[in-house]
C-alpha cells in the first residue's frame, strides 16, 4: 500500500470462542490485503485469551506495516459476574455501559489512527451500528452463522406472514430457496421456548439493518447458492468465507495468531499420529454446550460397545456457571484407554485435518460446520440450539455429508441411536460415499477463498468500497 493512505478497520466482537474465531480470521484476511485491523472485545475475557504472538499485540502507536492490534472495553460488570445465569442483565449492561466504553475507545482510536474506514460488528451487538453512525463511520456486520439463518431471521421479522404460528413444533415452514422445514427446526432464538431477551436481540439486529452498509457472510456462494439468490427485498448478504485458518485450505498462514479461551491439549495430535487413517471418531460439541448425564452415558456406552477409536472433547462448565456436567459411567475411561482419548479442549482445526480422523460427531456450530467442510470430514450431526438445526440440515439433507443423530420423543438420547450413527459413518460403503462428497465441498471451499475465487472477489470489492474506490 506504498504511497496510499493507510486503511484502519475496527472489528467488534463478543468474547465467545465461536464469535472471536471468525472475527480474528477476517482480521487476518484484511491484514493480508494490506489493511490495519483493530479487534475489540470486552474486558472480562482479557486474562483468558491465550496465544497472542508478536503480530497480535496491544499497540501504543499505529504500526507502519499492516497488523492486528487488540483492544478491550468494559461491559460494566465485574469479572466474577455470572453473565450466563443473569443473561438479561449482562446484555443490558453491555448495551448501556459497554456502548459508552466502546464509544470512548472509538474516539481514542480515531485520534491514534487518523481515520477508521469501517466498523465491522458482531450481529449480536445490535447497538454498534448506531454508535458507528454517531461517529460518522460506515458499518458492516459480519454474519457469523449460515446465510440461511440470516435469511430466516430477516424474513421472520420483516415478512412474518411467510411463517405459520410457531406453537406447533411439527408445522411446516416453506420459504423460497429453502428445503421444507418444521417449526422445531427453525433457529431456536425465534421459537416460543427461547429466552425472550435472545429473541429481542435478533429482532433488534433485523431492525438496525438500515444503518448497515454491508452484511458480510461467513459462507461461500457454492455452499448456499440458492439462499444467496433468494434474498429478494432483504438486504443482500455478501459471502466472503469460509473464514477458517488458511492452513486448512492448503494456504500459508501469514499471521499465526489464535485466540483460544481454553488451553488446547496439543498432545492429542501425537496420539492421532499413531492411529491408522480414517479410524478415529472425533467428538466435540463446541465451546458453550454442557452435555447432560444422559447424553454422556449414551455416547460413552455406544463407544464402549462399538469398539471404535475416538477422541472426545468434554468441556467442563465455566467457573461459576450454574449448569452441572455429568460424569462418565464407571470404568469407561479405564476400559477404553487403549483406543480412546478424552480431553478438555483440543486444537480442533489440526484434529480435523489429521488423516486418522474418520468422522466428526458435532453439535453443528457454524464454525465447526465450516471447519469440517473445509477439511472434507463427514459428520454425525447432533444439533442442540440456536442456529445448529439449520447447519445440521445443510450437512445432512443438502450436502449429504453426514447422518443426523436424533433424540427420542422425551428428549433423551438412546444408546441404540448413537451406535446406529457410529456404525453408519464407519461402514465402508456409506463412509466412502460421504467422504467423496465431503472432498467435493472441501475443494469448492478452497476455490472460493483462493486468489480470484468468489469470496476473495467479494472481499476485494468490500475493501475497495471502504477505501472509497469503485471499480
Ligand atoms: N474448538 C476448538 N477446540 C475444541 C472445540 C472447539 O478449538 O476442543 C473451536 C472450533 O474449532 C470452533 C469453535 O471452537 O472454531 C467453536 O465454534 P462453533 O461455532 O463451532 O461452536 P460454539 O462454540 O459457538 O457453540
Amino acid at each position: 500500500m506504498d504511497g496510499e493512505e493507510e486503511v484502519h478497520v475496527l472489528l467488534v466482537t463478543l468474547p465467545k470462542q465461536g464469535h472471536i474465531n471468525p472475527m480474528l480470521r477476517l482480521a487476518k484476511r484484511l491484514v493480508s490485503k494490506g489493511l490495519h485491523a483493530v479487534l475489540a472485545t470486552t474486558e472480562n475475557e482479557r486474562h483468558r485469551l491465550l496465544h497472542f504472538k508478536a503480530s497480535v499485540t496491544q499497540q501504543t502507536n499505529p504500526p507502519k506495516t499492516p497488523t492486528i492490534s487488540l483492544e478491550f472495553f468494559s461491559d460494566g460488570l465485574s469479572d466474577e459476574f455470572d453473565r450466563e445465569k443473569y443473561l438479561e442483565s449482562s446484555i443490558e449492561s453491555l448495551q448501556t455501559i459497554g456502548s459508552k466504553n466502546l464509544s470512548n475507545l472509538i474516539t481514542k482510536l480515531k485520534t491514534k489512527c487518523n481515520k477508521i474506514s469501517c466498523i465491522i460488528t458482531n450481529p449480536f451487538m445490535p447497538w454498534v451500528p448506531g454508535l458507528a453512525e454517531e461517529h460518522g463511520i460506515p458499518c458492516a456486520v459480519l454474519w457469523i452463522q449460515a446465510s440461511a439463518v440470516y435469511f430466516i431471521y430477516s424474513n421472520y421479522f420483516k415478512h412474518p406472514y411467510l411463517f405459520p404460528s410457531l406453537d406447533n413444533p411439527n408445522d411446516a415452514v416453506e420459504l423460497p430457496g429453502m428445503p421444507m422445514l418444521l417449526v422445531k427446526e427453525l433457529p431456536s432464538f425465534i421459537l416460543p421456548s427461547s429466552h425472550i431477551c435472545l429473541t429481542k436481540l435478533v429482532s433488534d439486529f433485523v431492525q438496525m439493518l438500515d444503518k448497515v452498509k454491508w452484511i458480510l457472510g461467513n459462507s461461500f456462494n457454492e455452499l448456499e447458492k440458492e439462499i444467496v439468490g433468494s434474498m429478494g427485498s432483504l438486504q443482500q448478504i455478501i459471502p466472503i468465507g469460509p473464514l477458517v485458518p488458511p492452513f486448512l485450505l492448503g494456504e500459508k498462514e501469514i499471521i499465526a495468531a489464535s485466540m483460544d479461551l481454553c488451553r488446547p491439549e496439543d498432545y492429542c495430535i501425537e496420539w492421532l499420529d499413531k492411529k491408522p487413517p480414517s479410524s478415529v471418531i472425533y467428538i466435540s460439541f463446541g465451546s458453550l454446550i454442557v452435555m447432560t448425564q444422559n447424553q454422556i452415558d449414551s455416547i460413552a456406552t455406544a463407544l464402549r460397545k462399538s469398539c471404535r477409536q475416538f477422541l472426545w472433547v468434554v468441556k467442563p462448565p465455566e467457573k461459576g456457571c450454574s449448569k452441572r456436567s455429568g460424569e462418565f459411567p464407571p470404568g469407561f475411561l479405564e476400559d477404553t484407554k487403549e483406543r480412546g482419548l478424552v480431553v478438555k479442549w483440543c486444537p480442533q482445526e489440526k484434529v480435523l485435518m489429521h488423516q486418522a480422523v474418520a468422522c466428526f460427531m458435532t453439535h453443528c456450530g457454524w464454525n465447526s460446520t465450516l471447519e469440517t467442510i473445509a477439511t472434507g470430514v463427514p459428520v454425525i450431526a447432533y444439533p442442540h440450539w440456536t442456529d445448529q438445526s439449520i447447519d445440521a440440515k445443510l450437512l445432512v439433507d443438502i450436502l449429504k455429508i453426514g447422518v443426523g443423530m436424533k433424540n427420542e420423543e422425551d428428549g433423551t438420547l438412546s444408546v441404540d441411536e448413537v451406535e446406529k450413527c457410529i456404525m453408519e459413518m464407519t461402514d465402508k460403503n456409506t463412509a466412502t460415499e460421504m467422504k467423496k462428497r465431503a472432498i467435493f465441498f472441501k475443494e469448492a471451499a478452497k476455490k472460493a477463498v483462493a486468489n480470484g475465487g468468489s469470496s476473495d472477489r467479494n472481499l476485494d470489492t468490500f475493501i475497495n468500497e471502504i477505501q472509497g474506490k469503485s471499480f
